[in-house]
């Protein structure tokens, strides 16, 4: 199913992001967890994929079992950093032959390993940016497309205005929707929401969700993201980020705030970035049920 019938319909959608295993030896303990998260029945599953491209990660391999076997509708992530259009053709025909209806153009981190090989074209590069993935994939099949968004400005970028900007001429190439970067402020969405609106944007924009639940995590997803911290946030990480199981339930509780209060304010499409854990996806659904319920 394309994604859009279901981030258009006017009901609230929750979806959660799980990634793919690095290697075989882990294929089956990832596949397992991602089929836990898959029988929470979310409204869909994203399968994240390596900025380092290549044609042999699992990303379509995890899809494929979720939407076939679990009736999921799925989004499998593309990055276009490393790639040339051989490599995209061939992904693409596998997207299409394992049934996956929903990419998610990206371009992909500019690593330093990654703009080495650039400067020494070793591989043809034939994309600087998702929209050149963007309007590439119009052309290949029938695939409903999102992009990636950044309430807080791409850390590239010169400013929100200019950002904008490239993210009108996205949806000008062919984006149906957005999915933002993590934020844990909701009021940073909401002024991003303002601005695109004021751009004209006007597809749905799915608003991305990580659930901290260890102390560790929250300086990589601070690195990753460049994400503000409220002070609201930090107090919890003081007080309870030497207890695994305090800091969990915690950033559970912190998760499922943020989206009550998104729900209350309109938003009816939120991606919660689970990584993998399906305990963690389950107690939010378990927070929402009521509320998902009602809907
Ligand atoms: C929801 C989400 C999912 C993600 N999933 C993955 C994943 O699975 N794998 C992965 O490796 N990474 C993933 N990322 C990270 C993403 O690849 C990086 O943030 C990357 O740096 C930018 O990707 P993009 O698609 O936004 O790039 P772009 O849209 O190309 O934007 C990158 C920068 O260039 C600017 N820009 C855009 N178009 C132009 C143009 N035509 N001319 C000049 N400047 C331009 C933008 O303003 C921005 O500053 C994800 C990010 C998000 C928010």
């Amino acid at each position: 199913m394309k994604l859009t019938e279901i981030l258009n319909n006017g009901k609230f959608t929750l979806s959660f992001e799980v990634f793919p295993p690095k290697t075989w030896d882990s294929f089956k303990s990832v596949k397992e967890a991602t089929e836990q998260i898959a029988k929470i029945k979310p409204s869909f599953i994203s399968v994240t994929y390596g900025a380092g491209g290549g044609i042999g990660d699992y990303t379509v391999d995890i899809a494929e079992n979720i939407e076939k076997n679990y009736n999921i509708p799925t989004l499998a992530h593309l990055t276009c950093v490393s790639s040339n259009k051989e490599i995209i053709a061939k992904k693409t025909e596998r997207i299409k032959n394992a049934g996956i209806e929903n990419i998610l153009a990206l371009r992909g981190d500019l690593t330093s390993e990654i703009l080495e090989k650039r400067k020494n074209k070793l591989n043809g590069y034939d994309y600087n940016h998702a929209t050149d993935l963007i309007k590439e994939l119009k052309q290949k099949g029938d695939f409903c497309i999102g992009g990636a968004c950044y309430p807080e400005v791409h850390p590239e970028s010169g400013n929100s205005k200019e950002d904008i900007c490239y993210l009108k001429k996205k949806t000008e190439a062919g984006c149906e929707f957005f999915i933002t970067q993590m934020f844990f402020d909701n009021n940073l969405l909401y002024n991003f929401l303002y601005k695109l609106r004021e751009a004209g944007i006007t597809v749905p924009v799915v608003a991305g969700i990580m659930p901290i639940t260890s102390a560790k995590q929250v300086e990589r997803a601070v690195k990753l993201s460049g994400s503000f911290m409220p002070q609201r946030f930090k107090n919890l990480v003081d007080r309870f980020g030497h207890n695994d199981l305090a800091m969990k339930q915690a950033g559970i509780a912190y998760a499922t705030d943020q989206i009550i209060d998104l729900y209350a304010n309109g938003i009816e499409n939120v991606h919660v970035y689970s990584m993998n854990k399906p305990e963690v996806a389950q107690s939010i659904k378990n927070n929402l049920s009521h509320i998902i319920e009602n809907d």
